[in-house]
């Protein structure tokens, strides 16, 4: 086979590698673009769970301060049922100001529940609208891991048919130029074989001297780059 030949073949493989090289790219980067969407999902639920653990808390402190308030109720109850049973003025005095006290904190309690229940009501509303973006959200990543499992298979179905193609050329390549351009296609992210681009490698863009540009022209034998190892032809 003349080299003219196979560059011919060299090409036609190269352009089947190419797209395989892309199709087995993409499939690759497949399992990060699910892990990156499953992410999203865990933020937001830690998100929402957090909201709604928040809720709890104020719920409790309303409920811990309505005990407390109902005790102090009790108590105030007590003390005026036995200021009626009290002999002398200094006791009197003293369970007087005992109540007055706790009518105070009654009343600092009463203000902290009103306003517990302003924050409960905000809180809720917050991890209902935090709950709802979740909610939306998963539905959207069903959608999306739908989509990327139809590109995956459309992608998988392509290289299958690429890879069959291909070994119907790579026979018609001599053993050591294929396992030679093999090599090259692993190492230059599938590009091993490229043209001239005006006096440049059309891989690495080096300056290619005249005289290579001859040669590579004259096809008698297969030039590689000095710079970046590709393969090179000439497309006039
Ligand atoms: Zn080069």
């Amino acid at each position: 086979m003349s080299v003219a030949e196979l560059l011919v073949n060299l090409k036609e493989l190269q352009v089947l590698d190419e797209r395989i090289f892309d199709l087995k790219k993409k499939l690759a980067e497949i399992p990060a673009r699910l892990k990156s969407l499953d992410s999203d999902i865990e933020a937001l639920d830690l998100k929402v769970k957090q909201k709604e653990e928040g809720l709890k808390r104020l719920q409790l402190d309303r409920k811990n301060k309505e005990i407390d308030l109902g005790g102090k109720e009790n108590t105030i109850k007590k003390y005026q049922t036995q200021l009626y049973q009290i002999k002398t003025n200094a006791e009197y005095t003293v369970l007087e100001k005992e109540i007055g006290g706790l009518k105070a904190d009654k009343s600092v309690l009463e203000e902290e529940i009103l306003a517990l229940f302003d924050e409960i009501e905000k809180a809720e509303k917050r991890a209902a609208e935090e709950k709802k973006g979740l909610e939306e959200e998963e539905k959207k990543v069903e959608e999306e891991k739908k989509e990327i499992d139809s590109e995956r298979q459309e992608a998988e179905k392509r290289l299958t048919e690429l890879e069959e193609k291909r070994k119907t050329i790579t026979p018609l390549i001599d053993k050591a130029t294929l396992s030679r351009y093999e090599r090259i296609l692993h190492n230059k992210d599938g590009m091993a074989l490229v043209p001239v681009k005006g006096e440049n490698c059309g891989g690495c863009f080096v300056n290619l001297p005249p005289q290579i540009i001859n040669e590579i022209r004259m096809k008698e034998r297969i030039i590689y780059c000095e710079r970046c190892a590709r393969m090179l032809f000439s497309e006039d």
